[in-house]
């Protein structure tokens, strides 16, 4: 492709609206221009960039057995007005959870199950037909409020879904660890470092799933992990060892006047305890309406992802003061002691240790030497505390961390949810009909474009991995001489003819600055420069996008050198 003939062009300046390096890079770098909020069109290069990452899922997806076909776009709407036998989810706290925290999964669970399922139901009918893995790479579509960061949170996208459907649990156990890898030498190929969190799986009612993440300090999940021996969870589900505080005798109730005094740490203060010797009371109403008192030790924090799946995946919101004071509560001085009509749901913290400081429920009251469950009921006694960084880590003692994730793909054994609801079954070799167990399973095509420009870049540009950069080869001459321009032509005829793919600065009318600038900020992995100064010396200017180093390669020597040239790069 010669530079002056390529549409799109390379932008000096950081659009505003742009916040993440990814975002700003593929606009500065004409791969990718906003439509509207959210809805982007990838320019030629972008594309190409994009066809090479498809082009890696579809050599893995086909290497385990999965086939390639077409669904149509679907607006969920439309497809349970047309089979009339699948309903909508209610809006239930599972599903706006996870609309809240990885916008993937929701899609996941709400655009092609639905037409897998009445596929499975009108192509497959015994269980000699199964197992059987299919694939399509499709446009999807969300509802995103919040739609910003480039190509991370977008309104319309497109993903690389898979399918599998089997006549057994066992089946689908078998398949899982093979789309697993498949998943993780895709992430691998595309030079991005990810690694796999269980996630949290309220929405399917206890189906297994992986959450493959990409560490960048951008992405919007919270993850936690252990150094010393691999521990890896998402923080709305992972376990920490909560230090157990020394056995004493408990003491009587007895109040105390903490005037003013409302967070644990005031009141801590004022009466000269650690926090980890007071009770922290946290608010949540369901959807229904009902008052939640949550009570965990005054050290920790409650995770509400945790807490919801302790009440069974119940919507939660924070309490408003008016809730509370309807519900007889003093906020500030809550205390779990005599409350009525209230649900009490206790963390595990409580279990142990002795005489805590609690609210008193009256205004400028605590009350001292409180113990459970003595002189309190919980309903529910719960892990529902938030892992944080420097927690204790269950599997091996050592601390653990928190860091930031995006989700790059995700894994889910579906069960028979969506085939059950529309019918999708096989007779089996008992004679007996059977829902088909499915599992689903998807990567964005675009989010992964953008995590590999998160994790591949510098001040100057993006860094493509050779495997999805767009072109191998940025060729470019320095001058107008009619000579130069001449022979880099010809080399740039060559270069094709050899079968590589070559991006050509053939521009007259701007600066070597300019074209060097534009080289660092496409980020194609070699760059060829030819002068009258390499002219003459009978050499090619070479320069990897990774490597600050230039060398130079005698012209006669290129053509050969270029494989392994392309080879030198190092590994992500
Ligand atoms: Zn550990």
């Amino acid at each position: 492709m010669r530079f002056s003939h390529l549409f799109g062009r390379t932008l000096r300046e950081t659009p505003a609206e742009a916040e993440l390096a990814s975002h700003q890079l593929l606009l500065r770098a004409g791969m990718i221009r906003q439509l509207a909020a959210g809805i982007f069109s990838y320019l030629p290069l972008g594309w190409r960039v994009l066809a090479k990452i498809e082009q890696i899922m579809r050599e893995e997806m086909d290497a385990i057995g999965c086939q390639e076909m077409k669904m149509p776009v679907v607006n969920p709407a439309e497809v349970w007005k047309a089979t009339g036998r699948w309903q909508a989810p209610a809006p239930g706290p599972a599903l706006l959870r996870f609309k809240d925290r990885t916008q993937h999964d929701m899609v996941l669970a709400m655009t092609h199950e639905e037409v897998v399922a009445q596929l499975l139901a009108s192509e497959i009918s015994s269980y000699r037909q199964l197992p059987v893995m299919i694939y399509h790479i499709q446009t999807k579509f969300r509802d995103e409020p919040r739609s910003r960061g480039g190509l991370i949170r977008v309104r319309e996208f497109t993903m690389k879904d898979a399918y599998s459907a089997h006549a057994t649990y066992e089946s689908l156990d078998e398949f899982y660890p093979q789309i697993y890898h498949a998943y993780e030498r895709i992430f691998a190929r595309c030079g991005v470092k990810t690694f796999s969190v269980e996630a949290d799986t309220g929405i399917m009612g206890g189906a297994v799933s992986h959450e493959f993440m990409a560490i960048s300090e951008v992405g919007e999940d919270t993850l936690i992990f252990c150094p010393a021996c691999g521990y890896a969870a998402n923080a709305e589900k992972a376990t920490f060892v909560i230090a157990a505080l020394p056995e004493e005798a408990e003491l009587s109730v007895e109040e105390v006047a903490t005037p003013g005094m409302k967070s644990i740490e005031q009141v801590a203060g004022y009466l000269g305890v650690p926090t980890n010797k007071t009770y922290k009371a946290v608010f949540y109403t369901t959807s229904a309406g009902e008052v939640v008192f949550a009570v965990i030790r005054g050290d920790l924090e409650v995770n509400e992802t945790k807490l919801s799946n302790a009440l069974g995946g119940v919507e939660l919101r924070p309490a408003t003061e008016e809730e509370l004071q309807k519900a007889g509560i003093v906020a500030g001085y809550a205390s779990p002691i005599g409350v009525n009509g209230v649900r009490v749901i206790a963390d595990k913290s409580l279990t142990s240790g002795h005489n805590f400081v609690a609210g008193a429920n009256k205004e400028g009251y605590h009350l001292k030497n409180v113990n459970y469950p003595r002189d309190f009921a919980a309903e529910i006694v719960a892990d529902i505390a938030l892992a944080r960084s420097g927690d204790t880590c269950a599997r091996c003692g050592q601390p653990l961390v928190a860091e930031r994730g995006i989700e790059a793909g995700h894994v889910f054994k579906l069960g028979t949810k969506y085939s059950a609801a529309v019918g999708a079954t096989f007779l089996d070799s008992d004679g007996q009909s059977k829902p088909i167990i499915m599992g689903s399973y998807g990567i964005g095509t675009g989010r992964l474009m953008s995590i590999i420009v998160e994790q591949h870049h510098d001040d100057k540009g993006i860094i493509w991995p050779v495997s999805v950069a767009p072109y191998q080869i940025h060729l470019l001459h320095i001058g107008a001489d009619p000579e130069v321009t001449a022979a880099a032509a010809a080399f740039y005829g060559e270069l094709r003819a050899a079968g590589y793919e070559v991006l050509y600065d053939d521009r007259d009318d701007v600066t070597a600055g300019v074209k060097f600038n534009d080289a660092d900020l496409i980020g194609v992995p070699l760059r060829f420069t030819i002068s009258a100064r390499t002219m003459k010396a009978g050499v090619v200017e070479v320069k990897h996008r990774w490597a600050k180093a230039v060398q130079t390669v005698p012209l006669a020597e290129i053509r050969d050198r270029i494989p392994a040239l392309l080879a030198e790069e190092p590994a992500a």
